[in-house]
């Protein structure tokens, strides 16, 4: 499904094609919850990169987290300069890949079945995870990516 964005201030605005649009992973690390996550998490989304249409990408500044080693991070975390909206997580790995953070569409989205809950062994101890019977969790990453998730639960929209 076709998915639009944008920043808080409207300074940029996206639109991506998505076939794995469910809000339904959790990520409490430190990187997530810091930059994105107010709760104490952040949800990213699977989109094709290919197809990101971008208005206002001068007004985009890109985060590379300094990891615990110190080498940086290889995502790439896009947000506004403007207003600081989180937006969306490109790693030059998956190049085909785009990760939007669902709080930052404004496109309906579905409402998740279940959900994941990810790198538990990182998150802020005030932090209760809402976990309902039939959510996942771990305390490092899932045993499935977003698509396979998508594909066993057969909510993958096509584009
Ligand atoms: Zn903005
Ligand atoms: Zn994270």
């Amino acid at each position: 499904m076709k998915l639009s964005g944008s920043c808080h201030c409207q300074a940029v605005r996206f639109t991506v094609e998505s076939s794995s649009p469910c809000p339904y992973m959790r990520c409490y690390c430190s990187i997530c919850r810091k930059t994105a996550g107010g709760g104490g998490y952040a949800i990213n989304l699977g989109a094709d990169r290919r197809t990101l249409q971008i208005d206002g990408a001068e007004n985009l500044s890109v985060y590379r987290a300094r990891l615990d080693d110190g080498a940086r991070s290889s995502g790439e975390r896009n947000f506004c300069r403007h207003c600081g909206s989180a937006l969306w997580l490109y790693d030059p790995g998956w190049p085909d890949l785009v990760h939007p953070h669902a709080s930052a569409i404004d496109t309906p989205l579905p409402v998740p079945p279940d959900r994941v809950h990810i790198m538990l062994a990182s998150k802020a101890g005030w932090v209760e995870p809402e976990l309902r019977a039939g959510d996942g969790s771990f305390d490092g990453y899932p045993d499935e990516s977003l698509a396979q998730w998508h594909e066993r639960r057969g909510l993958s929209t096509s584009e």
